[in-house]
């Protein structure tokens, strides 16, 4: 299990994450479970912060992107870890504020924030806004001004570079939902606008090009591409921007295919770039961000499930049924992503069978994987699937109205949980 440092298997053969078996996990808080190891996400945290002061001088921030797990324990880790805050939703900023999270360290993104979001994040005192387009440019200036405040914002910019991943989650090329094309003219157009505003102050740049990405050129060129486009505005207007935030989207490790980089060496890579670019345009290194979300949670976490039935089509395939499904991971349902699955009480077992694990929803596409390796599993067994700390709780739904799964923290030996279990009194809570 090389996905993540936490894994272990102990003298019973049981599974164990962050000291804790994870049999004893699954009797203690049932099934299905999410669970999380602190130390983990910490260490991810502490790993990009420490690339930052090696690779430049210090001058930047990581700021979690919240979306990838969101509750306020994390935001409170992430606090603790001085970390600053991605949302993109009401929903999230309120996650944040709830969890005592400083308003000033978080960011506001999102293609299509509403007036009602964009007030909120104003009085609360947000300390930077992602505009994404004009309409929301002029009615955040609209507010900012009957607000009486003045707000910090960057531009979400789409640099134009193809990254290597799923055409879903790839952000980067012009055709893309999010953000102002640099080679149309439309970034430098509402940059030129925003420098007539009263009420807004025009801090950065960012863009994001995607998601699950295993290459660094594409972020190196992007990182040149954007400062170049600084150095353009300066010329153009004589307005420095200081800022550049060079987004998420850093891929980890799902199964043995997949080959992780080193989170220090996106730093390392693209300060090179950075620097170089600025001097050759004599434009003044800008402070830098980073908005990892998938590789600060996802492979500290993973989903402990209880096997159901079993059924062998000959000659076709074998499904193993858990007790959650989509409703808590619809990662393979949306894009097949592979996952890696190990039966949690025979860990120490070779892995002899290839299986399909089906949730128990009543839809065929309702799959964690296909042809997934795994001990020799039978009904009652404990299966975990790795690497789901990230986009899984966050993306869980109540289809067939299922209980969203509880999520344990454990640390050193130790659990603790950071999100209940749903009960059935809250399935109809809302319901008149
Ligand atoms: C989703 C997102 C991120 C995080 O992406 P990961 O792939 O989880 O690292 C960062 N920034 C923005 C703007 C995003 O939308």
């Amino acid at each position: 299990m090389k996905q993540s440092d936490c894994l272990k298997v102990n003298g019973q053969g049981h599974l164990t994450i962050g000291g804790c078996d994870t049999v004893e996990l699954a009797k203690e808080y049932g099934t299905p479970l999410y669970v999380l190891d602190e130390s983990g996400v910490r260490a991810a945290c502490r790993s990009y912060r420490d690339s930052i002061d090696r690779f430049y001088g210090g001058r930047g921030r990581v700021c979690y992107a919240s979306k990838a797990f969101c509750c306020k324990e994390i935001c409170r880790i992430m606090d603790s870890e001085q970390m600053g805050l991605d949302v993109v939703s009401e929903g999230e900023l309120y996650t944040a504020l709830a969890a005592g999270f400083p308003a000033e360290r978080i960011c506001f993104h999102g293609n299509n924030k509403t007036d009602h979001e964009l007030c909120y994040a104003l009085r609360e005192g947000v300390g930077l806004i992602i505009v994404d387009n004009e309409y929301e440019l002029m009615r955040l200036d609209r507010f900012a001004d009957e607000l009486g405040k003045k707000v910090s914002i960057a531009f979400r910019i789409k640099p134009g570079v193809d990254a290597h991943t799923h055409d879903f989650v790839r952000t980067g090329q012009i055709d893309s939902k999010f953000g102002v094309a640099l080679e149309t003219g439309e970034a430098m157009e509402i940059v030129k606008k925003a420098l007539t505003l009263q009420n807004v102050v025009l801090k950065g740049v960012h863009c994001h090009i995607g998601s699950q990405i295993f290459e660094l050129e594409p972020f190196e060129l992007a990182a040149q591409r954007m400062i170049e486009f600084m150095a353009q505005v300066r010329e153009e207007t004589g307005y420095t921007i200081e800022e550049l935030d060079l987004g998420g989207g850093f891929g980890i490790c799902y199964t043995e295919k997949d080959a992780a980089l080193r989170y220090d060496s996106y730093m390392e890579k693209v300060s090179v770039v950075v620097k170089e670019t600025c001097e050759r345009l004599s434009f003044p290194q800008p402070f830098m961000m980073l908005e990892p979300g998938r590789s600060i949670v996802g492979s500290s976490g993973i989903t402990l499930y209880t096997v159901g039935s079993i059924k062998e089509i000959p000659n076709i395939r074998t499904y193993v049924a858990v007790d959650g499904g989509m409703t808590d991971n619809p990662r393979y349902a949306l894009y097949q992503s592979e996952y890696e699955a190990v039966v949690a009480n025979k860990a120490d077992q070779p892995k002899t069978m290839k299986v399909t694990l089906a949730g128990k929803c009543c839809e065929s596409g309702d799959l964690l994987g296909e042809n997934m390796p795994i001990q020799q599993v039978e009904s009652g067994d404990l299966v975990a699937v790795l690497s789901t700390g990230a986009y899984n709780y966050s993306m869980a739904s109540n289809y067939n109205r299922l209980c969203r799964p509880a999520v344990v923290m454990v640390k050193d030996h130790a659990s603790r949980v950071i999100v209940k279990r749903e009960t059935m009194e809250d399935l109809v809570s809302n319901d008149l």
